[in-house]
């Protein structure tokens, strides 16, 4: 490395002489310029040591006790000796590379001239005639820079690794050293990866594919772009027709051949593929693919072997899942952490950095977000909680009349009640108080980052309805701030990296918390999703600990989900088609069975532990639940509900819903003068009407009067007396003891 020179080395000799070499040559192309180039140049010449040749530069993975999980990069590296190379092959790469290999010093001053030439009158420096030597100089010792200073050194070098090794010894280096790329490095690793053989089976067509690669290997990759790739090897075997490598007939029988590559690239085996997949992904987006491939870095992840094994078999278990064609994907956290503990993106690991479901799918969230953009804004905002009342009723907002799962409607119902059997008139109700902005602000605060500025601004978000979708990695770290009494850690991959000498690029130990919403929001938000898995949709998901979570499915039962948490971990399960088929199942099947049988095998040793207890802030009240006001006069015993509150949020008037109402025994509807039998009934009273099937209509003051009783023919003088009016409360109070009373025995 270029920090690593050594001024009193001997060789500085022999580089005398090579500098006035240079110099000419440097003088003859660039003009008076060169001299104090080159002596810069040597300045800080890198050391040339061939002993120290380092070919294990791949970026180490680590666990949290740095224990070696895997290597990317060079692990796909298996050095070959240039005898297992086919004469064929390596003549394919003298074609491409560089013609003259065996016969110049580690220049090629007659490609140099040609080169200068083309330099000299288009006025910039275009691509140089670089050795195969040359070549290999600059992947050990240099950047890719194409700078005067930095082409000085490379020639410099390349003479003097000629004098070190012998052209056998720097072809052999070049082939293992190479990228090919779709992460096989050597020639080795790529005849394994795109032919699926060992470079001693490799023929004409073979190697003329593979020396077009080093070139562009990603433009090149016959997985990008099979045409391109055909053009390429063809360039390839044009040249060495051109060079007498091969005669005509050759030509021509190979010029017309397939490519014959694998259908998609062989796939080095690793443990925990989907989560390493997402490490690499990760690193590369932020370090490039040259540190992340070749720069030896070191990357301590937080991955929990066994929770990740658990999660990697349930998901892998056919039993496990109504078809074999279906997949799925898993994300497990310690939500005080952030840290991922278990990530698996589908049911099998077949291809290096394959589509990862866990952190690339988009799918629709259903249910699943009710929590995130209904309920917890809800309570976060608008001071209402648990025993809030909403009236679960057909409704029309513009047009749209959103629809319950199972088609009924249950009239005035709490808000727990509401979430544990997702309703899902009432998320759109409560999106509706909150109102769309408000409740987008409250969801990316929960690192929700993929809600579409245009297109997610309608009620139906409400229930999952986004326009793009989440991840579920995404929906982890959401549920993560409910868990974590509040807080948001984004979801943590890579604890720490560090450079191959240790020097420390990040560390992210202590990860940022953010406060998404207030302690007492996360506190009754998680009271209440409790209830879905002990009276709800969520029951699959039960264990021998507290439990709190959300079943999710969408419209055709495209995507199942179940997002859930303990006190110790959240779970993410989404179960669908790659293809958005229908499942025919539900979030509160498959996903919440998935999520039991791994979160009890992965807690299986930790001792049973309750929830945080309840912040400061909250209190518990009774209240009438069909208003959600203090129990008034007439609030029968049934309809009193005890829950938490936040402080000051507990009603201070009373119920005045509940009212006497006298009806006709017969009709059942209100009375007319001509009515025999008349009862009076505590009845609900509403300032608007309700259709017949929701299913509290019957608990509703009837809005029409008996038309069973009449004086005979004429029917209108008793409609016109009594319409709609009600008893005196007073009058009837001791009638209303009496019912309270039978109802207490009954
Ligand atoms: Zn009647």
């Amino acid at each position: 490395m270029s920090d690593n020179k050594d001024d009193n080395n001997k060789r500085k000799l022999n580089v005398f002489r090579l500098i006035l070499l240079i110099t000419l040559l440097a003088a003859l192309t660039f003009g008076g310029v060169a001299i104090g180039m080159v002596v810069a140049s040597v300045k800080d010449l890198p050391d040339l040591s061939v002993e120290a040749i380092d070919y294990n530069a791949s970026t180490l993975i680590f666990d949290q006790n740095e224990k070696l999980i895997t290597k990317i990069g060079t692990q796909n590296r298996v050095l070959v000796d240039l005898q297992e190379v086919p004469e064929i092959v390596r003549k394919a790469f003298l074609a491409t590379e560089d013609v003259r290999f065996y016969q110049h010093c580690g220049i090629d001053f007659r490609g140099i001239a040609r080169a200068a030439w083309q330099n000299i009158t288009s006025g910039s420096i275009q691509e140089g005639a670089s050795t195969i030597t040359q070549q290999v100089i600059r992947d050990l010792y240099l950047t890719q820079d194409r700078n005067f200073k930095r082409k000085i050194q490379e020639i410099i070098l390349a003479i003097q690794l000629e004098r070190k090794l012998s052209k056998d010894e720097i072809l052999e280096l070049y082939l293992n050293r190479i990228y090919f790329g779709e992460g096989a490095y050597g020639i080795q690793a790529a005849a394994e990866t795109y032919f699926g053989k060992d470079i001693n089976e490799l023929g004409l067509k073979e190697g003329a594919f593979l020396a077009g690669l080093p070139q562009a290997p990603s433009a090149y990759s016959p997985y990008q772009n099979k045409d391109l790739a055909l053009k390429r090897r063809n360039i390839v075997l044009g040249n060495m027709l051109k060079y007498n490598f091969i005669n005509k007939n050759d030509y021509d029988e190979a010029v017309n051949k397939n490519l014959g590559t694998l259908d998609s690239p062989a796939s080095e085996q690793y443990p925990y593929p989907y989560y390493i997949d997402y490490v690499t992904e990760q690193l590369v987006e932020k370090y490039g693919e040259e540190q992340v491939f070749k720069g030896g870095l070191r990357v301590y992840i937080a991955v929990d072997h066994k929770i990740q094994t658990i999660a990697e078999e349930v998901l892998a278990n056919d039993q496990n899942l109504p078809t074999k064609d279906i997949q799925g994907a898993v994300v497990i956290l310690d939500p005080h952490t952030g840290y991922i503990k278990a990530l698996v993106g589908g049911r099998e690991h077949t291809q290096k950095r394959q589509l990862n479901r866990a952190t690339q799918i988009y799918r629709q969230p259903g249910s699943t977000f009710k929590p995130i953009i209904a309920y917890a804004p809800a309570i976060e905002f608008k001071g209402m909680g648990p025993a809030s009342v909403i009236d679960d009723i057909p409704i029309n907002i513009e047009g749209w009349s959103p629809n319950n799962s199972d088609g009924s409607y249950r009239g005035l119902i709490t808000m727990r009640t509401a979430l544990t059997n997702s309703v899902n008139i009432a998320a759109v109700k409560l999106l509706q108080q909150v109102t769309a902005p408000e409740a987008k602000k409250f969801a990316r605060k929960l690192g929700i980052t993929s809600l579409d500025p245009k297109h997610d601004v309608g009620l139906s978000m409400a229930l999952g309805g986004l326009y793009k979708g989440v991840t579920p990695l995404e929906l982890a770290g959401a549920y993560g701030a409910f868990a974590n009494q509040g807080i948001y850690i984004k979801p943590t991959a890579i604890i720490r990296v560090e450079k191959f000498d240790k020097t420390v690029l990040e560390d992210t130990s202590h990860p940022k918390q953010q406060i998404a919403m207030k302690p007492t929001t996360a506190y009754l938000m998680t009271d209440m999703m409790q209830s879905v898995i002990n009276y709800g949709t969520g029951k699959k998901a039960r264990l021998d600990r507290p439990v709190a979570g959300k079943t999710g499915t969408t419209d055709k039962n495209i995507d199942t989900w179940f997002a859930g948490y303990t006190p110790e971990l959240v779970g993410i399960v989404w179960v669908g088609y790659d293809t958005n088929k229908q499942t025919y199942h539900y979030g509160g099947d498959y996903p919440a069975i998935i999520w039991r049988k791994i979160m009890s095998k992965a807690l299986e040793d930790v001792p049973r532990k309750d929830f945080p207890s309840k912040p400061n802030g909250i209190t518990t009240a009774t209240v009438d639940s069909k208003s959600g006001l203090l129990p008034g006069p007439n609030t029968p015993p049934d309809h009193l509900v005890t829950d938490k509150f936040v402080t000051g949020t507990v009603p201070n008037k009373h119920d005045n819903t509940h009212v006497l109402v006298e009806v006709c025994a017969t009709s059942g509807k209100l009375v007319n003068n001509y009515c025999p039998d008349r009862i009076t009934k505590i009845m609900l009273k509403l300032p608007y009407t309700v259709p017949y099937y929701v299913k509290d209509y019957e608990q509703r003051v009837p809005t029409s009067i008996c038309n069973l009783h009449g004086p005979g023919t004429s029917s209108e003088n008793g409609y016109n007396q009594n319409n709609g009016k009600l008893h005196n409360l007073d009058k009837l109070q001791d009638l209303f003891d009496k019912i309270k009373k039978n109802k207490k025995e009954d």
